[in-house]
């Protein structure tokens, strides 16, 4: 029998390939095949394991080493502080879209709408900080609305969960429209370690340019928010420039690029002034 921290240091080069963070990895897979919190685990690492956990945590390992990610085999992923579920119908939430909950709690206007909402993870989110708010989660996947609303009851947010082609079934006018919508050039979705996470390609592709879908919903978004609203739209590095461009183009004012915690700018806003 080998202990917990026996299994963990065999187990970190076989997930360096597929993981920045291979020990954490570990753990939390470990933790699963326990059915404990990963604290508990980490307190365990002098225990030796029983055969069938280990078994079960080989198992695992397996899975995670092919490229599935961690949040998959553990069905959940925690976002600005809470426990999303997660399936492979969904994008995995990324830290850096916590940009987009931590702006919105700073505007004004009690409707907000997350279109292209995957989990639900941003809407509800902003949802459970200031239940004031009038939250809309849509997305054209109804298996990623099936998760939405898991995620909304299990958290208890109370938001309208629309099926929506961009803003095609959205009616009315909302304050503050969010979306993180799919952004990856062709270029990048031909990248390995990408394809390999398993994540739905309808989340993350978008064209040969990555715009195809911020150009669509760019106009749309200006005719269905209120007047002073905001457009806040998450994107890559290289994008903000052009995404800043037709949003001038559009009509939007008050445009600025917001950079995330790793210095990259990654989300741009603007705002229908009124005039
Ligand atoms: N930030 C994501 C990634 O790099 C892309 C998210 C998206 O296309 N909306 O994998």
């Amino acid at each position: 029998m080998a202990t917990l921290r026996q299994l963990l240091t065999e187990a970190v080069p076989d997930l360096k390939p597929h993981s920045t963070t291979p020990f954490l990895d570990a753990l939390l897979l470990a933790s699963l095949a326990m059915g404990v919190p990963k604290e508990r685990a980490l307190a365990d690492l002098p225990v030796e394991l029983p055969g069938d956990i280990e078994h079960e945590f080989r198992r695992l390992l397996v899975q995670r080493a092919s490229g599935t990610p961690a949040a998959y085999i553990r069905g959940v992923q925690e976002f600005y502080g809470y426990e999303f579920t997660v399936t492979p119908a969904v994008l995995i939430p990324r830290p850096e879209t916590e940009l987009l909950v931590e702006r919105t709690l700073q505007l004004p206007g009690k409707r907000v709408l997350d279109l292209c909402c995957g989990s639900g993870c941003v809407g509800i989110s902003v949802k459970l900080q200031q239940p004031w708010r009038e939250v809309t989660c849509s997305d054209i996947s109804p298996e990623a609305l099936a998760v939405a609303r898991d995620n909304a009851c299990r958290l208890k947010a109370v938001v309208t969960v629309l099926e929506s082609d961009l803003f095609n079934s959205i009616p009315g006018t909302f304050d503050i429209i969010l979306t993180n919508p799919p952004y990856l050039t062709a270029e990048e979705m031909q990248c390995s370690r990408l394809i390999s996470r398993g994540e739905p390609a309808l989340a993350l592709s978008a064209g040969e340019d990555g715009l195809e879908y911020i150009k669509r919903l760019i106009p749309k978004g200006f005719s269905q928010l209120a007047p002073d609203g905001y457009l806040m739209i998450e994107n890559s590095d290289g994008q903000c420039e052009a995404v800043a461009e037709l949003m001038a183009a559009a009509g939007f004012s008050e445009i600025e690029i917001i950079p995330d915690l790793a210095g990259l700018r990654r989300v741009v806003t603007g705002r229908r002034l009124e005039i």
